[in-house]
């Protein structure tokens, strides 16, 4: 979801933005009128999150997933392609993790330190230690699949000096984060900061510069820095709507006053799994997402499961409750409450489930 007043907003400046007669999709990125849009939206993000002066923010597009490749490739990639020249420590927690892994091995001496797969990953790992010289350590904060979340970051001494790099797509915004913590941190805007297309990255200034001379130049940390984000055109729309969402979320109270909300949310969900006798959560409760609760049935007939689960949805979506089928990956629900999913929408989804588990 995107806030209403977020894209109410944005019809009404669709012809006309900020008096310029034009559409944010008709200016040129170069132009005096899209510099105070981009400046706009990176000093609010750099405001709300707290990001330190000793960081850069970059407007990228690729989403996620490209960062799953130009983290090991500025950072830990040999002076020639095919040769990793530093290793580079993951922790596997599903799919998104895997996918970091199985890209970084292309480029980097991959280590992964933890994994929760003994558990299809319902629980977040304890983190082993890094030796101290490796590239970096890489986390998947929320893990939008399985429904898991870092209760806290691997604490500070385990990594020594080895930055933490983290993939933070489906939890940026939702909670405050300790930007500090972090070397990199990154995130596909789609899920809380505003239309697909557009990928945040929020990048220590030590770790730029890092890139073998091989690496492609559109995939290079420094090149974007060095442009302010503007080698060749970023995506501009993007951009606007994020400067948009981050507006709402101040005049909201902050990421402080987000997490509030967002716990509220959950709680509300998680309360009735916990008494529900036709539905249960199957993540361990320390390691339960905000923003993503995956819900199966209780009942364990594979094919009795399978059409409840059809019905549920089919039936759900009759009455507004939409998006409500899990990971394609992994079946079940999954009901993703995303800062702009408001307390209401939450309150009806457990009212549905209710009077569901009540007529069957
Ligand atoms: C959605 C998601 C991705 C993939 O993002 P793209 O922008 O589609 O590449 C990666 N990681 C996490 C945690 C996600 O939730």
């Amino acid at each position: 979801m995107l806030p209403l007043p977020v894209l109410e907003r944005a019809a009404i400046e669709m012809t006309n933005a900020n008096g310029t007669g034009q559409s944010v999709m008709e200016m040129s990125h170069r132009s005096g009128d899209f510099k105070p849009i981009i400046d706009k939206t990176e000093a609010l993000l750099r405001e709300i999150m707290h990001i330190p002066a000793n960081y850069r923010v970059l407007f990228l597009q690729g989403g996620a997933s490209l960062q799953f490749s130009m983290i090991p490739l500025n950072l830990a990639a040999g002076a020639e392609p095919g040769k990793a020249s530093r290793r580079a420590l993951y922790v596997d927690t599903g799919v998104w993790a895997q996918k970091a892994i199985e890209e970084a091995a292309k480029y980097a001496d991959v280590s992964v330190q933890a994994s929760s797969k003994d558990k299809n990953y319902t629980y977040i790992p304890a983190p082993s230690a890094a030796a101290g010289d490796e590239a970096y350590y890489h986390i998947t904060l929320n893990n939008t699949i399985v429904g898991t979340r870092w209760p806290e970051l691997p604490p500070a001494k385990l990594l020594g000096k080895v930055p933490l790099a983290a993939d933070a797509s489906s939890c940026i915004l939702s909670e405050p984060l300790d930007v500090s913590r972090f070397g990199i941190l990154y995130a596909g805007a789609q899920k809380n900061l505003g239309p697909a297309g557009t990928t945040v990255v929020i990048i220590r200034e030590d770790l730029i510069g890092k890139a073998p001379a091989w690496t492609p130049v559109l995939l290079r940390y420094d090149i974007h820095a060095g442009e302010g984000s503007m080698y060749n055109t970023p995506p501009c729309y993007g951009i606007y709507i994020i400067g948009l969402v981050l507006e709402w979320l101040k005049a909201q109270g902050g990421v402080a006053a987000m997490e509030q909300k967002n716990r509220e949310k959950a709680a509300l969900l998680y309360d009735y799994l916990e008494t529900s006798r036709m539905f249960r959560s199957p993540v361990e409760k320390p390691s339960r997402s905000l923003m993503n609760i995956p819900f199966v049935p209780v009942e364990t007939g594979p094919d009795k499961r399978k059409e409840i689960e059809i019905r549920f949805v089919k039936e759900a979506a009759a009455s507004g409750l939409v998006n409500l089928a899990g990971h394609r990956l992994l079946g079940g629900m999954r009901a993703s409450i995303y800062n702009a999913m408001p307390t209401e929408g939450v309150q009806a989804l457990v009212a549905f489930m209710e009077s569901f588990e009540k007529r069957n």
